[in-house]
């Protein structure tokens, strides 16, 4: 490893967190962030730095944490996942004018040369060799390796809530910034699944579309209807979990940031291998990929419901109704 002065390295969106291993600095997902502390806190915190109210809570929680844990380098990504970013940017550049803010961008017509270069400026940022990120990529290919031991266990025995099987695929993202700690958890999660029973009778549902912003949302179709939650679409694909040779293929497989007719052809795939009857893809508020919703609704195999979230919190009312009503007519159950 070569001289390296980066400590911290957040980032709005999940990126090739190998590079920042490699440089011997520590990932941080500016999202798990927001969602695992008090995100209440953290928008109130934006909306006082001049973030409008009528802005997505991603967006508002992004900018909440930057300000509090004031990391070394945040990395924003422009191009394939929000259009915000770059508005975001500059409010970073204005307000920390210390700190050192990158932009990263997936081609959107996906040209494995282009990616390389951006892989090539991150690497140069952080000061770390093709060959050092080439040692961390494989070490952590073997926590996703894990991971997908995981899901396979979990499509035969839901030893998992929603819940937990959520927060393990989306901490991935950085590996909750420490990986000897996420692989034991992983270990554990990995003896336990394949001591516990096969289930093939519980109706298996699955959630598409941004990680929701609703704190009980698997939880509510998980403890009133005989129903488990098995995939989440988002998520999944963060973890990364197909093998690949090398970085630039890895990150040419994630689906997240480019077009959506690949995602949704992936969705059909899980739910034909997890035997998916329903999904319920969530949009959250002031966010132009609702636009997408329409389209999964109509090409998806099994019936959707759309959900659409707004603050950080539980389900409101309506939602709850509306989710009741769907599930009823899924599983058959009454409540
Ligand atoms: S939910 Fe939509 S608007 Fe919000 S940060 Fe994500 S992509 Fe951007």
């Amino acid at each position: 490893m070569t001289g390296v002065s980066v400590k911290t390295v957040a980032f709005t969106t999940t990126i090739p967190q190998e590079i920042i291993w490699a440089a011997g600095a520590v990932p941080v997902d500016l999202n798990n962030v927001f969602i695992t502390g008090n995100s209440a806190d953290y928008i109130r915190r934006a909306e006082a730095l001049g973030i409008p109210r009528a802005t997505c809570s991603w967006i508002k929680g992004i900018m909440g944490v930057v300000d509090d844990i004031r990391p070394d380098t945040v990395i924003a990504v422009t191009e394939g996942d929000c259009s915000n970013n770059h508005a975001l940017m500059s409010q970073f550049r204005y307000h920390y004018p210390d700190m050192s803010i990158l932009g990263f961008s997936y081609p959107q017509d996906k040209d494995p040369n282009m990616l390389q270069l951006q892989l090539k400026k991150l690497m140069d940022h952080l000061h770390v060799s093709p060959v050092e990120v080439d040692l961390f990529k494989k070490k952590l290919d073997e926590l996703r390796h894990k991971l997908r031991d995981i899901d396979d266990l979990q499509t035969q025995h839901i030893g998992l809530s929603g819940k937990a099987l959520q927060r393990l695929l989306i901490s991935s993202t950085d590996f909750n910034q420490n990986l000897a700690t996420y692989e034991s958890e992983l270990d554990q999660w990995i003896s336990l699944l394949s001591r516990s029973a096969l289930d093939l009778k519980t109706c298996r549902i699955g959630i598409s579309g941004v990680p929701s912003i609703l704190s009980d949302l698997s939880d509510l179709i998980e403890t009133r209807f005989p129903a488990r939650i098995v995939y989440f679409e988002v998520e999944s694909d963060f973890a990364m979990m197909e093998p690949s040779q090398i970085l630039v293929e890895q990150y040419l497989q994630f689906r997240y940031p480019y077009e959506l007719f690949a995602r949704i052809a992936a969705m059909n795939q899980q739910i034909k291998e997890k035997g998916l009857v329903a999904m319920v893809h969530y949009v959250q508020s002031f966010c132009h990929r609702q636009i997408e919703a329409s389209i999964i609704q109509k090409l998806l195999d099994v019936p959707v419901l759309v959900l659409e979230g707004d603050a950080p919190g539980p389900v409101d009312m309506r939602t709850q109704i509306r989710i009741e009503q769907f599930m009823e007519r899924i599983t058959g159950a009454t409540l």
